[in-house]
């Protein structure tokens, strides 16, 4: 948590109505919109003049958010972007570590800003650009860090159906439905009060996972297919193209999740999901891991990304196959050593 002087701090520049800004990562998931419009209901509350600005577009399946509509995307919409952002009071920087998270074109701008920055996230290493930082990796979710700071300041009683219904949807979704290692008695805690202050926690379930398309659960299909285990590395993987997710007509949102499944074979310690994207020139790659096997080191030493010790992203510039090749060949260098 802030330090007693932060918050007594951010707790007077608060008192005040402020122009606000919240921004998140690049392709936002759960955790970020959840963690970004939760707040934002609180600070409404508080008479403040509050945007949320994503990156770029968030995906469908998060479309239901309270308040998704008015979120503003830097991508589409970048002078309105850059004018909230510079004339901004307060900017609230959640569920990432570094200003670049927020992608090149948008991580550049927000390099060159002055103005007060406050970071809250649980990624590891986060960079040096807030005043105010609230940096934990032992949470398993920045919506459970966002519902302690809003107690800390004392505005538990602000916390009504729309911010929990946010915050719950981040706390669901980044520990994998409660089952992931630092889902605490503190998350159960603080899920326990969201569903008291209204939260229709199945209705929000439903919302967000049993809304595929056809299409959708076709290429979980193809994924499945395409996975391969490595049992010398305790590994598995797979791979989805570019032609193959134009096969499903991709839409933003429906590879998520699709990496969990290489884990769930008996023995698999550390899996992967290469996803090409023609447009970007790059390979995505997501990680997951079991047990101490880091894949956030993984991620930065290989993959150019990063995230936490059981999740971890990165992308590769080289083509598929290279890809996958480079892969491999990294679990060989890791196991000797
Ligand atoms: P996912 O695989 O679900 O996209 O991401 C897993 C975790 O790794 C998330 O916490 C995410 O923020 C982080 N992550 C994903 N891609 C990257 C990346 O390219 N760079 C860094 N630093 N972190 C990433
Ligand atoms: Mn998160």
């Amino acid at each position: 948590m802030f330090t007693s002087s932060e918050l007594n701090e951010l707790k007077s520049l608060l008192a005040e109505p402020k122009k606000i800004t919240i921004v998140s990562h690049r392709n936002p998931d759960g955790d970020a919109m959840g963690s970004s419009l939760g707040l934002l209901h609180v600070l409404k509350q508080l008479n403040h003049q509050v945007t949320f600005i994503s990156p770029n577009e968030f995906p469908e399946f998060l479309a239901w958010l309270p308040n998704s509509n008015d979120v503003v995307i830097f991508e589409k919409q970048q002078n309105v972007a850059e004018e909230l952002l510079k004339s901004s009071d307060l900017i609230f920087t959640l569920d990432f570590n570094a200003l670049h998270r927020t992608g090149d074109f948008m991580g550049n701008f927000m390099k060159t800003l002055s103005n007060t920055m406050v970071l809250i996230d649980h990624h590891e290493l986060p960079d040096d650009y807030a005043k105010y930082l609230f940096s934990n990796t032992n949470y398993g979710s920045t919506c459970e860090m966002v519902y302690d700071f809003i107690n800390a300041l004392d505005y538990n009683n602000l916390i009504n159906k729309e911010v929990a219904t946010c915050i719950y949807t981040g706390i669901l979704t980044d520990s994998g439905g409660f089952r992931f290692p630092k889902t605490t008695p503190a998350t159960h805690r603080c899920v326990a009060q969201l569903i008291e202050r209204g939260v229709n926690n199945s209705e929000v379930y439903n919302l967000l996972y049993d809304n595929s398309t056809y299409n959708r659960l076709q290429l979980l299909g193809r994924a499945l297919q395409n996975l391969k285990l490595l049992p010398e590395f305790n590994a598995s993987y797979i791979t989805l193209s570019q032609e193959e997710l134009n096969d499903f007509n991709y839409q933003k949102g429906d590879t998520e999740g699709i990496v969990n499944y290489g884990l769930t074979i008996k023995d698999v310690f550390i899996t992967a999901i290469f996803i090409e994207n023609k447009d970007e020139g790059i390979i995505k790659i997501s990680f997951r891991s079991q047990g101490d096997y880091d894949v956030n080191q993984f991620a930065r030493k290989y993959f150019n990304g990063g995230g936490h010790i059981n999740a971890a992203g990165g992308k590769s510039f080289s083509n598929l196959e290279e890809t996958v090749n480079q892969f491999i060949a990294n679990l060989a260098k890791e196991k000797q050593s």
